[in-house]
């Protein structure tokens, strides 16, 4: 069987996904908003940035994406990509003032994956989707093209999770596992809520349904499943959506040398408002573990180890260790024998990242030490907006735009 090969190198370096981004600028414009549906398979030239993954670890950022979008384009014509690149703005807001959700997925998730295991019936479903042996055309390329390549057009990804769920009645979460341990790109919020928004619990009652005629017309006719549930209702969970809660966006002062600790969450590190002069010492931290209970896809591992590294060399610290999961006390040791009494570090959005700096943060607490969460001022103008529907939060996109100092006017 041929495996699908993907048609640009995914090279987790700033320079890469500049280079990466000049090339896409040029079709940015009407060609992105008339033709980003279509998916013509990893081979074949993108009707889109393929630019997630860079976004995600903010080797560039979402800023930088708008700005050179708006500037070639003006507010007009760029307005379908900087729309797409604001979605990511928006889950991570609202999953940020909603922690709940995270910490519910992951307790049904392991829940399920439980449930494999004493459920012969669904054990054996379940890994016929993984291995990408249903008999459902789409689907099965779609499982083999995510473990290979780490990458799936946003159309295949929607045409996948429904299928998983009203076609294979299949749990959510696991879907939603099988996504985040395998993209490239996996980000806890638009992943987690992009699936809850497919079955119909983001936006609640509306989900969304596969058709053969669409997959067909997006793929370009690669695609024309059989069998697909044509009149699924939406999923139903616990009721309204926790209230949003305030955020916090803890430990900004702090004066003295300080340890820089460096995550794959943002790793434009000069870019980082208040990063100190002082430095005492720094290391990596890579969490990519902490996904997820199963193992993490070689390509998704591959890009947030490289994605850390860039961030390290960027930081001047290209030999600065780095520390796993399960490395904390060593990485409190060298933190104290730094003698710095404050650790600064990118601002982590809810997900795996920010769990285990919070375990962190309280054992250094007990040591006097006090770990600072550097934050962008994109994330803190827009984040706060997130409270209802994204058709709602996009109306202020000119306001956050402006805000980043855009000029939004041509
Ligand atoms: C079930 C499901 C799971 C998903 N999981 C993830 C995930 O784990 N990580 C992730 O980054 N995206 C996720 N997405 C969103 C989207 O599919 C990808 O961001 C997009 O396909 C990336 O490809 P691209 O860079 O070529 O996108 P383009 O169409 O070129 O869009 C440009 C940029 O806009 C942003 N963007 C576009 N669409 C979305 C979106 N719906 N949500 C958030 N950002 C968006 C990305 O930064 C992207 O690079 C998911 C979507 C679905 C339906």
């Amino acid at each position: 069987m041929d495996e699908p090969r993907s048609a640009i190198d995914f090279e987790p370096t700033r320079a890469a996904g500049l280079e990466r981004l000049a090339r896409f600028l040029p079709q940015a414009g009407s060609a992105y908003a008339r033709h980003r549906n279509r998916d013509l398979g990893p081979d074949r030239p993108a009707s889109v940035s393929r630019l997630s993954p860079w976004v995600r670890r903010r080797l560039i950022t979402e800023e930088e994406v708008c700005r050179q979008a708006i500037d070639r384009f003006g507010p007009w014509e760029s307005g379908a990509i900087v729309r797409e690149i604001f979605w990511r703005t928006y889950f991570k807001g609202w999953l940020e003032m909603r922690p709940r959700v995270w910490d519910a997925y992951r307790e049904e998730r392991d829940d399920a994956l439980a449930r494999t295991e004493s459920d012969t019936k669904l054990g054996d479903a379940y890994a016929r989707a993984l291995a990408g042996e249903t008999g459902i055309d789409a689907f099965d390329a779609w499982a083999r093209e995510l473990v290979v390549t780490g990458y799936l057009h946003n159309h295949a990804r929607m045409s996948f999770a429904s299928i998983w769920i009203f076609t294979l009645d299949l749990p959510w979460t696991l879907g939603a596992d099988f996504f985040f341990r395998h993209l490239m790109d996996g980000d806890p919020a638009s992943n987690t809520l992009s699936w809850r928004w497919v079955a119909g619990l983001h936006s609640r009652g509306k989900h969304y349904v596969a058709t053969p005629d669409a997959i067909e017309e997006c793929s370009g006719g690669r695609f024309r499943p059989e069998g697909l549930a044509e009149d699924p209702e939406p999923l139903d969970d616990e009721g309204p959506h926790p209230d949003a809660e305030a955020l916090a966006w803890r430990g900004e002062a702090g004066e003295g040398p300080a340890f820089l600790l460096v995550t794959a969450e943002d790793c434009r590190v000069s870019s980082l408002p208040g990063l100190p002069a002082s430095i005492a010492g720094t290391a990596g931290a890579l969490l990519e573990d902490w996904r997820s209970p199963l193992a993490i896809g070689e390509p998704a591992r591959a890009f947030a180890d490289g994605a850390l590294k860039e961030a390290l060399r960027q930081a001047g610290a290209e030999e600065a260790p780095v520390f796993g999961v399960g490395d904390m006390e060593a990485l409190i040791v060298a933190i104290e024998e730094s003698g710095a009494r404050r650790v600064v570090s990118a601002y982590a959005p809810v997900g795996p990242v920010a769990d285990w700096l919070k375990l962190l943060e309280a054992r250094l607490c007990e040591r006097g030490i006090a770990l600072q969460r550097l934050s962008r001022a994109w994330d803190r103008t827009a984040w706060p907006f997130a409270t209802r529907g994204y058709f709602r939060f996009s109306k202020t996109i000119p306001h956050f735009v402006s805000a980043a100092g855009i000029p939004f006017v041509r």
